[in-house]
């Protein structure tokens, strides 16, 4: 047998082995605290689980259309053209099998040898792994602390070339929580909407975890790009349902076509019964949204101070998502291993930074998706591991 050379190139997901690791810690009676994963600790709401529970009851048991049952895909376009305050049209919604999905549909489309795709670094891993896969050159567009992990327009538009035909843009940000503000994207889009032959993928299924009245911007709000872009959003984080597998894109009309085949070929369409869970999500009460958004924002305030309190860490205040991203340079420590040290050592769950992309070396990743108790009993034991543990040799 021989397997093709890209799956020599393919990556991964560090935090689903961080995961196995702490789960494997816990059963052997370790207390772990799990600060690695990016998910919701809240459950799925009980009205949407109740809805999924009457599809089935209902006989909702068949394939659906591809791109989703079209009530739901109606109720998306709704739903962005109210929140962005612009113009959807459900015809270019596709109900996706998760929000990483949308990332390989548009990767595969635009990837292969001689191509370049620009993706943010430190970044959602997947982005950069998907392109490797594909053969394509991934240019790593630096994410830069000094700019609150916003991405920087001229910089973006610095790595354009020729070979250019995907740029990835991710805001709010995983793993930072950086948001990028709006007169940085009003500056990139004016440059992206100069090369029509250039496609954009923007990432923004934290789009409603955002804080201190922040606005997020949407790229749906700019009709000069509209032909080029393509939107990644879902319901795993907003609604914490990241294990119902449900996601959904904006796709320009001319891209519609190849993802929606890509589609047949590959998933046939998403299951009925998530479908209707995720029309009752977006069309139903959304207190459940708002509170959580609130105790992410009291956690968040609280594991940032905790984090500026530990010797040789400094951490600037995340303005979106539910990741801290402090700054570890000073302990000395290289981020991997203090991160696989601390683990072991003291039972805390967390992400090197370079498990983001190579620039993210001297940076921890912390999911503050925790309680709040949890999270400072996590800090005070990095405390007590930072004063008594300097970086080996
Ligand atoms: N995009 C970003 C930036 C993410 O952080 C994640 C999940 O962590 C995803 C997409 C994937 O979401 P889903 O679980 O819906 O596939």
């Amino acid at each position: 047998m021989q397997v093709i050379k890209n799956f020599e190139r393919i990556g991964e997901e560090n935090a689903f082995a961080v995961l196995a690791r702490a789960n494997a810690l816990a059963a052997t009676g370790k207390s772990v605290i799990n600060l690695g994963i990016g998910q919701p600790d809240f459950p799925t709401p009980e009205n949407i689980v109740e809805a999924a529970v009457k599809a089935l009851r209902d006989g909702k048991h068949g394939y659906t259309a591809t791109e989703g049952i079209p009530e739901l895909r109606e109720a998306v376009a709704n739903s962005l053209s109210q929140r962005y305050n612009t113009q959807v049209d459900s015809r270019s919604v596709m109900i996706m099998p998760g929000g990483k999905v949308t990332m390989y549909a548009a990767i595969s489309l635009f990837g292969q040898p001689g191509t370049d795709i620009l993706y943010p670094d430190p970044g959602f891993p997947i982005y950069k792994s998907m392109i490797d896969f594909t053969g394509a050159n991934a240019i790593a567009m630096p994410i830069r602390e000094s700019n609150a992990f916003g991405f920087s327009a001229d910089e973006v538009l610095s790595l354009i070339t020729d070979n250019t035909r995907l740029v990835i843009l991710n805001s709010p940000a995983n793993p930072t929580g950086g948001v990028t503000p709006k007169h940085e994207i009003d500056r990139l889009v004016a440059g992206l909407a100069a090369r029509p032959d250039i496609a954009i993928l923007s990432d923004e299924i934290y789009d409603q975890l955002i804080y201190d009245d922040e606005q997020h911007t949407s790229l749906l709000e700019y009709p000069e790009i509209r032909d080029q872009l393509i939107v990644l959003n879902g319901w795993s984080k907003t609604y914490a349902m990241t294990g119902w597998r449900l996601g959904y894109s904006v796709w320009p009309d001319k891209l519609f076509e190849p993802v929606r085949k890509l589609a047949v070929n590959a998933w046939s369409c998403v299951n009925a019964a998530s479908q209707y869970a995720a029309l009752e999500a977006i069309t139903g009460p959304q207190d459940a949204v708002a509170h959580m958004l609130s105790i992410f924002d009291e956690r968040r305030i609280a594991t940032v101070a905790a984090l500026n309190e530990l010797p040789g860490v400094s951490c600037i205040t995340p303005k979106g998502a539910f990741y801290a991203f402090p700054n570890i340079t000073q302990t000395g420590w290289q981020a991997k291993k203090l991160a696989s040290t601390l683990l072991e050592e003291t039972g805390v769950a967390i992400i090197g930074g370079p498990d983001f992309g190579a620039l993210g070396e001297g940076y921890l990743r912390l999911s503050y998706a925790n309680s709040t108790p949890n999270i400072l009993e996590a800090i005070s034991r990095m405390h007590v591991f930072l004063e008594n543990q300097g970086p080996p040799g």
